[in-house]
């Protein structure tokens, strides 16, 4: 079928989905070669794509994804110079870079007009983020359609989605309430908002862009969603009513090596990955972990732009320290201060570094870690994370547990759903705000690594899941998993929409 066909995405600017959008285009690739895959974004971000693509041994050299640079100027939108991504952006300047996103209308338009004079014809379809509600009128006004891709999972996306549309905490002075898409029994709680959210009323720079992007997904063509069918049943029932739209389900989009059961070298599968230089080597992670009997160890990591308070950073420490286990920890700044600055010695109990480091106790990885590598060894027990969505896809897809600690986007929703729907997580606290104590940090590290009880269970509900994510994505002819079936379903619905017109 149309050897020319042409898609063209166009992720947000951050690094947990730029990461996603790309492992989508491989995998639309892998699945139907015909396609020619156009990644739109501002040039920083386009270097790093092409870097992390470069990287990838998995490409086929002879691979159709392209890259079209965006034009884009960050002190035009009171941004810093050289700010084209969320990464160590400032959280009072993520609205800005929020709002700068739209003015990639009209270079998007450009570019697909291009394609179209080339072509001859529109592109099959333009997959665009959640934050780019705009791009439902780029696609329709050159005859093609938009297709939303959430890099987010079902129960998060609609969590979060139907927050800012509906703004339920306005309406109420209840700490908790019910938030339509979602049934009677299942209540959210104020402190589960981020603060932009909570004090949202409508008339805000964060609500009207929400309200405005978000609802003019819901005129999409159809969603994409980077989860896994077997995993989340109840989000995505509760997100196909919510939407009313098709939702393809093709996730994980992680690299096939983590997928798989196999004692080959993994030293380099996380920089393919994330395309980013790691503060501290894979191999010298790898080394640390051998050390370490199975499923003894606590990763730690709050994605690619958060951090914690520095008093909760104290604590934290200190909590570590007094449950006698052992950890790998992502240090950056605590929050106030400069992410990619240096790391101050005083932000930590006196002499903790040096004495992790005698007693092999703990390894400190400055602002980067090869996440998947230390995920996909067999040391690791469980891993105490903000509940990014690429992080507990990685994470579950290794059948480890998690201890959560959301701190902004949707992230307490897919902490809720962890909790209460998989039972594969437990809370610690929230955000920069929440109340945290080394007692608390220790007694929920023990739970969790505990061979018995809660933990036991919770490793148990984890190696389900593991599992239901890799038979997603088996692909014999006689048996696909529901991931595969989804990619091919969705492109044979693209191609019939195409031949309608
Ligand atoms: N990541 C990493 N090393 C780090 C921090 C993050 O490799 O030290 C990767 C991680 O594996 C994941 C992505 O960055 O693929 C973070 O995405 P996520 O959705 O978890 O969180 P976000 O950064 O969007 O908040």
């Amino acid at each position: 079928m149309g050897s020319q066909e042409h898609i063209v995405m166009l992720p947000y600017m951050a690094h947990g989905h730029l990461i996603p959008f790309l492992a989508l285009a491989r995998q639309i690739q892998q699945r139907s070669t015909g396609f020619t895959i156009t990644i739109a974004n501002t040039s920083l971000n386009i270097q790093y794509l092409r870097s992390a693509l470069s990287t990838d041994s998995s490409s086929p050299p002879n691979s159709n994804i392209r890259f079209a640079e965006l034009p884009f100027c960050s002190s035009a939108h009171d941004l810093p110079p050289n700010t084209e991504n969320t990464e160590n952006l400032p959280l009072n300047k993520m609205i800005n870079l929020f709002h700068a996103s739209t003015s990639l209308k009209d270079p998007l338009l450009r570019l697909v007009q291009d394609i179209m004079d080339r072509e001859g014809r529109p592109p099959l379809c333009i997959i665009s983020d959640v934050f780019f509600g705009w791009a439902v009128d780029v696609a329709k006004s050159v005859g093609t359609v938009n297709i939303t891709f959430t890099t987010g999972g079902a129960y998060g996306t609609l969590a979060f989605s139907s927050l800012w549309l509906n703004l339920p905490h306005r309406s109420t002075d209840s700490d908790e309430f019910t938030l339509p898409g979602f049934p009677e029994n299942i209540r959210f709680h104020r402190s589960q908002m981020h603060r932009y959210l909570r004090d949202a009323d409508g008339t805000d720079m964060w609500s009207r862009f929400m309200q405005r992007q978000i609802s003019h997904c819901l005129e999409s063509y159809g969603c994409l969603c980077n989860s896994v069918e077997e995993i989340e049943p109840l989000g995505l029932d509760l997100l196909r009513k919510y939407l009313r739209l098709p939702v393809w389900t093709i996730g994980p989009l992680l690299p096939l090596e983590v997928l798989k059961d196999s004692s080959s070298s993994r030293s380099s599968i996380s920089r393919q990955h994330a395309g980013k230089e790691p503060g501290l080597a894979p191999g010298r992670c790898l080394e640390w972990l051998d050390l370490q009997s199975p499923d003894s160890v606590i990763y730690i990591s709050f994605g690619s732009q958060n951090t914690i308070g520095e008093s909760q950073m104290m604590e934290l420490a200190i909590g570590l320290e007094n449950s006698g286990k052992s950890f790998i920890w992502v240090i950056r700044p605590p929050f106030g201060f400069d992410m990619k600055g240096e790391f101050r010695e005083e932000w930590l109990p006196d002499g903790f570094e040096e004495r992790m480091r005698e007693s092999k106790r703990g390894l400190l990885v400055r602002n980067w870690a090869p996440q998947l590598d230390i995920l996909s060894h067999k040391s690791t027990g469980g891993f105490l994370s903000h509940c990014g969505w690429n992080s507990v896809l990685e994470s579950l897809s290794q059948g480890v547990p998690i201890i959560g600690w959301p701190m902004a986007a949707e992230q307490a929703y897919n902490s809720k759903m962890l909790m209460e729907e998989m039972g594969v997580s437990v809370e610690l606290t929230r955000g920069i705000e929440g109340m945290i104590e080394g007692k608390e940090v220790k007694r929920v590290i023990e739970l969790v690594l505990d061979k018995a009880g809660k933990g036991e269970e919770m490793r148990k509900r984890a190696a389900e899941v593991k599992m239901h994510i890799r038979s997603a994505i088996r692909d014999e002819r006689e048996e696909k998993g529901s991931s595969m079936k989804a990619v091919d379903d969705f492109i044979r619905n693209i191609l019939c929409k195409r031949q309608e017109k």
